[in-house]
């Protein structure tokens, strides 16, 4: 017997490349580093089963390859979460990214103020989310350390405020662009960063002129189009020599990106649990089950307040 599939094959692997540019190819010295994040497949699935409406999912969408970019740019064996609260429509957006390359994401809204919310506009962040800040955490899973940085939500787009937080804690000059779309295929979404490296003297190629390669990366990344950065024709690979090409491109291996929640029916037991009996009788439904959908993956899990009570 023959098995056949007709499961839809992704084109491009949805992943994270981390690159860096020399600006002559005479140097080996890193001067500017990038990552470069794409979804597909994950971001249509995620997305799917959240139904958003499409506002919502764009920011859901463009906040999880920010988050992978983000990421990808900091050495830690944990979770990388981005969360941004707004007084907006868009009150919570949730993403995170763990260092196996797990993503998901989700987004808290009012229904009856994103209806009043003007269509297309260039500043998407302040329409959907109005005022409030944006979070970035580090959870390290060995050390059970926790890193923390806020920053104000300004700025017409998510990758704004993630700039102005690198301002902000005195790190190297920093460009960010997402972007997100729906189509046809379902959700697509990437985001581009760039970084300069801080360069000793002892460790410095007198042939290049930092300040003139950073601008000239970043005209470079600048001349990006929306279209280029979410195209699942065109390898991340190939865009990437296309931008970065005559600053001399040295692309590292990249990571996959995949969709996987870190809910399970053990951490669902132990919350339960640990209620009391008061607080349980307050969540059951008419048959008496407690049900407990997961805020990410949707993945419903449901218990009969009997055996909670009685376990
Ligand atoms: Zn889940």
């Amino acid at each position: 017997m023959t098995v056949t599939t007709d499961a839809p094959q992704e084109i491009v692997r949805s992943g994270i490349v981390p690159f860096y540019l020399t600006g002559t190819e005479a140097s080996t010295i890193p001067i500017i580093r990038g990552r470069f994040a794409r979804l597909f497949t994950p971001a249509s699935d995620i997305l799917n089963r959240h139904d958003y409406p499409d506002a919502v999912g764009e920011l859901c969408a463009e906040s999880m390859a920010l988050a992978a970019c983000l990421s990808a740019t900091l050495k830690f064996d944990g979770v990388f979460t981005l969360q941004a609260k707004g007084d907006g429509a868009v009150r919570t957006l949730f993403s995170d990214v763990t260092s196996e390359g797990h993503v998901r994401c989700y987004a808290a809204f009012d229904e009856a103020a994103l209806a009043d919310v003007a269509p297309a506009e260039p500043s998407v962040l302040p329409r959907l989310m109005g005022g409030g800040y944006m979070a970035f955490t580090i959870d390290q899973s060995d050390t059970d350390q926790r890193y923390q940085g806020i920053v104000e939500l300004d700025g017409p787009h998510l990758g704004d405020a993630a700039e102005t937080w690198f301002r902000n804690s005195e790190q190297m000059a920093t460009k960010l662009i997402a972007a997100a779309q729906k189509t046809d295929a379902g959700w697509v979404s990437s985001a581009l960063f760039l970084q300069q490296i801080a360069v000793d003297g002892g460790n410095r190629n007198d042939d290049v002129d930092l300040e003139d390669a950073w601008h000239t990366a970043l005209m470079l990344m600048s001349s990006v189009k929306r279209t280029e950065m979410l195209d699942p024709d065109l390898p991340d690979t190939d865009l990437l020599f296309r931008l970065f090409n005559a600053q001399a491109l040295h692309i590292q291996e990249s990571r996959p990106l995949t969709d996987s929640c870190r809910c399970s029916d053990d951490k669902v037991y132990s919350m339960l649990k640990s209620l009391s009996e008061e607080q349980l009788r307050d969540l059951v439904d008419e048959t008496q089950n407690l049900s407990v959908e997961c805020e990410f993956c949707k993945r419903k899990r449901i218990h009969s307040l009997g055996d909670i009570l009685q376990a």
